[in-house]
């Protein structure tokens, strides 16, 4: 008859997990965002963002021309009423006014190429 093994400690047992979570949390961070899964959701996301964007547009163009006015324009009074929603890191800014969150709305503007882009988050800014 095989003699059975007694189950070893928690102390004796490699467990994988316990060595990533003693790994430094911004290797993990960088670890996970590298990874091809995230990759992927990364530019659908992107795409999707484009997408809704592009198909706001026409919605939004009144708060997109007041954007581009009050800035030509200086007009602080306009731009203190904008969206603290923007995400500098991707080159985007919402053009909409405070609070539109609320409502459930998407934050909305352009992005660094001119595209009209969409998107959602609480950050007022990410980067
Ligand atoms: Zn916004």
């Amino acid at each position: 008859m095989e003699r059975q093994q007694a189950p070893r400690s928690r102390e004796e047992t490699p467990d994988p997990h316990l060595s990533q979570d003693l790994e430094d949390p911004h290797a993990q961070i960088a670890r996970v965002m590298a990874s091809p899964e995230m990759q992927r959701l990364g530019r659908e996301t992107e795409a999707e963002e484009l997408r809704l964007g592009t198909a706001l547009s026409g919605m939004y163009r009144p708060q997109a021309e007041r954007w581009a006015r009050a800035l030509r324009e200086a007009d602080t009074t306009v731009l203190s009423r904008i969206c603290p929603g923007k995400h500098g890191h991707y080159g985007r800014i919402c053009v909409l006014d405070a609070g539109h969150e609320r409502d459930g709305n998407p934050h909305w503007g352009k992005n660094k190429a001119g595209r009209p882009v969409a998107w959602l988050g609480s950050a007022p800014d990410d980067d």
